[in-house]
Formats: C-alpha cells, structure tokens, sequence
C-alpha cells in the first residue's frame, strides 16, 4: 500500500471537542483531518449515553465558552438554541441552606448559556462542512498506533490509515488510544449515573437555573425557553436504570415530590439517557508527537457542569500554540511546543477539578456530617457576598491565564497568541 500524504494534525474523536478544536484550526492553513465514525451531521450529537441516539444534554456553556464561539463566528448559529441563564438557586431538600446567584451581582447579562448539545454539533458540523482546511474522515481508529520520529500512523477500521505530524486524541473518556500509549489515569468511580432528560412544567423557569440537593444526588435544572428544561438526576445505577424504565406519568410525579412545587406540576418528558458518572484524569497530556484534549483528558462529575467548559480552554489554548507554530514554520508536533501546553494547562485543570470534586463528593456522599458542612457552606455562600461573586466569578470560566480565544480574540491571534 502506498504511503498516504503526511498531514499536519489529525483528530481522532469529532465529539464536540475534537470538532471545536477542528473549526479553531481552521484559520491556520494546516492540513488537518478530522476522524469522526458516527456522522458529523446537522442536529446530530456526538457520544450518546445509550447507543446512537441524538443526545439528549444541554450544556450549561461559561462566558469563557461564550467567548471562545464568538471569536471564531460561531456564535451567531448556537446563540439560536441558546437560553441565558440569569439566575441560579442552589438549595437542599429536607434543609433551609440555599444560595441564589444572579447575573446581576456579576454585572454581567447573562451567567451563562444552556444549549441543546445538537445545536452545538450542528454548528460545528455546518463551520466544518464548508472548510477548506479540514478533511472529515467518517472512520475509526482501530489497531496499533506508530509512533517514528517524524510522525505518528494512525490505522482505521476501514483498513486505510493516516500518517501525520501531530496526533490530537478526543476519542472520549473511555479513550482507547489513551490506554495504547500507556498513558496512567487517576479515576474516581462515583457509583453514580445521570438520568438526562428534557422535562416540561407548569411553571416558567424565566432563566432560572436549579440545583437541588437531594440523599440520594444532586437534581439540576436548566432552562430552555418558557416552561421547558433540561433535567440531569444523579441517581445510583440501580435506582436509575429503574427510572428510566418507569411510565412518564410516575417519572413526572416522582421528579415533582423530589424537586417541591418551585415550578408548579410537572407536565411531559421526552427520551431518557443515562450516563455513568466518572471522572477520570490522565496523569500525562502529551506522549511523543500525541496530545489528549477533552474527556480522554479530563472527565468530571457533571454537578459543576465544567467539564466541556475546561475542555474548551485547552482546545483554546492548543489552537493558539498550533497557530503560532504554523506562522514560524515550526513542526506542530515538536516536543517543546506540546510539553509547553501541557504546563499551561496544569493550573486550570488541577483547579477545576478539584472544586468539581469537592462539590461532587459534599452531594453525593450521604454522610450526616457531609450534610452539615454543605448546609454551613451553602449558607455561607449566600450571605458573603465577596465568597458568592468569586464562586461564580469562576463558573464563568474567566480565571487566569485564560487563552486569548476564550476572551473573544479572532485568529490570527497575533502577540495574544501563545508563545
Ligand atoms: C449529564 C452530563 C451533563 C453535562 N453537562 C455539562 C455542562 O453543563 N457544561 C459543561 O461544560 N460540560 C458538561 N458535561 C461534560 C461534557 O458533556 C463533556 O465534557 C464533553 O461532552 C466531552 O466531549 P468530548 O468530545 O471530549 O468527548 P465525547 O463526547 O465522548 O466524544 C468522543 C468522540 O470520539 C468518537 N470516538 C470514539 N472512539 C473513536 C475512535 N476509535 N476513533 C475515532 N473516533 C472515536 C466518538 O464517536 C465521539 O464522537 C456534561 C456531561 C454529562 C455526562
């Protein structure tokens, strides 16, 4: 077989990180293709919790996310799925700890924006379509990876494979190519899955994000216009598979007497999805001329809802380290170039992670004492106003160090590039 043409960067993975990272490489004339098995359609999700059925999530996206859309054109396609989120209330059942966050007290429009992951997709899918630079590969990687000096063979099921100079791996957080190159992870299984399930009641939520804190794991609503939202339930796996089997009418009144009557009587759900919870943490980024981005990176507990938020930030931070080494010519693939990357995504990861944690482990523990300490801090959180706008202060995303796609630079990113 002939040797195929050497390209610059593929992605292996077009869920909606690997294909973000796509339509930020755009502007930069590398040869890139992106390796994707299901469709990359309009309307069509990526990773489906239940074989390859549309996704059924909404994504709470930060500022940050915001930013990072807006600064390469996008914005405009998912701003038509997109609800704002203008306030939050985060409360316990059974308890009278509550916190209530508004855009207001951030000086902000909005805290942030909940869209349908299909929206996301198909914006994506639409920018990539009509892309000169990318080539969309509707295959999967399947086989041994070879990594020579000069480059990395990826093969695929068709039996084809691609030879390029920088392997990006988005294949998810199950990530098989991960484990190929032995790269160590830590994992935190939290004997939990989220049911996801977009819900009507009676009331209108009128941008109104909820958290409810339950025994048995966190309840989260996010709006979706009027009277509709997207609702996750963390629920352990024996409790969810039975509530994602139960008739609509006993999930609605089960969902009403868990929630209280906040939003009045709870009307209609559509498709049930279940996804188990578990966060998994590469211990390296980089191997020789590979990078992990998104899930096959990090995956978190989605109670903070930060996980495709972080991911973001290092796509960001990785478009902008490929653009710069494009304009000088340097091999995108170079080890320096990867290792200083993965430096400066530490911060933002270990931080991210572990206040995702600590929530994820204060809900979802149902220790007596657990329950305590989070009335304490949920109280506390509610009546210091300083503590209340450096929490949401960074729910935005907007910490430092942020890549300057993430603050709403369009490419080329000239000296706000990374060096
Ligand atoms: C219930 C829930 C709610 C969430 N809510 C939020 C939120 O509000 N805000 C937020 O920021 N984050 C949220 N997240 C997290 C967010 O969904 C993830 O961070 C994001 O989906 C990760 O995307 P990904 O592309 O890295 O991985 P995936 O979505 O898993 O995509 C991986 C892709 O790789 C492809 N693939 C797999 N194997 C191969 C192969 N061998 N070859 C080629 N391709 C392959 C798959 O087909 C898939 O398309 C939530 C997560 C859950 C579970």
């Amino acid at each position: 077989m002939s040797e195929p043409a050497l390209r610059d960067v593929v992605i292996a993975g077009g869920g909606m990180v690997g294909a973000s990272l796509a339509a930020a490489l755009e502007s930069t004339g590398l040869a890139v293709s992106l390796v994707e098995p299901s469709a990359l359609e309009p309307g069509k999700g990526g990773q489906s919790g239940s074989g390859r059925d549309p996704d059924q999530r909404a994504t709470a996206l930060a500022l940050s996310s915001r930013r990072f859309f807006e600064a390469l054109d996008l914005w405009g396609a998912i701003a038509e799925g997109a609800t704002p989120i203008r306030h939050i209330h985060v409360s316990e059942r059974g308890r009278f700890s509550r916190v209530r966050l508004s855009a207001e007290d951030l000086e902000l429009p909005a805290l942030g924006h909940v869209v349908p992951n299909p929206m996301i997709n198909a914006a994506l899918a639409g920018r990539l379509e009509t892309g000169a630079n990318t080539e969309l590969v509707a295959d999967s990687a399947r086989g041994e990876l070879e990594q020579s000096k000069e480059w990395v063979a990826l093969p695929l099921s068709s039996g084809q494979w691609l030879r390029t100079r920088l392997l990006v791996i988005a294949d998810g957080a199950r990530s098989r190519l991960r484990e190929q190159l032995d790269i160590p992870v830590n994992q935190v299984d939290f004997g939990q899955h989220a049911l996801v399930a977009n819900v009507e009641v009676s009331r209108d939520l009128a941008g109104r994000a909820w958290e409810r804190f339950t025994d048995s794991g966190p309840m989260a609503l996010l709006p979706l216009g009027g009277r509709r939202a997207n609702l996750v339930l963390c629920l352990r796996p024996e409790a969810a598979s039975r509530w994602q089997t139960m008739k609509d009418h006993e999930f609605l009144a089960a969902c009403h007497e868990r929630f209280g009557a906040h939003l009045g009587a709870w009307r209609a759900v559509g498709k049930r999805q279940v996804f188990p919870l578990v966060q998994v943490r590469a211990r390296a980024l980089t191997s020789h001329r590979c990078v992990l981005a998104g899930n096959a990176a990090m995956s978190l507990h989605p109670v903070a809802g930060q996980g495709f938020n972080l991911a973001l930030r290092g796509v960001a931070d990785l478009a902008e380290t490929l653009a710069a080494a494009a304009a000088a010519g340097q091999d995108p693939g170079g080890p320096g170039l990867l290792a200083a990357h993965a430096k400066r995504r530490e911060a933002d990861i270990e931080f991210t992670a572990r206040w995702t944690r600590s929530l994820a482990d204060a809900f979802t523990l149902g220790l007596p004492a657990a329950g305590l300490a989070r009335s304490g801090a949920l109280l506390m959180l509610d009546r210091v106003p300083v503590l209340r706008r450096w929490f949401a202060r960074r729910a935005t995303g907007m910490g430092p160090g942020l890549p300057a796609l993430c603050r709403g630079v369009r490419p080329p990113f000239g000296d706000a590039g990374a060096s």
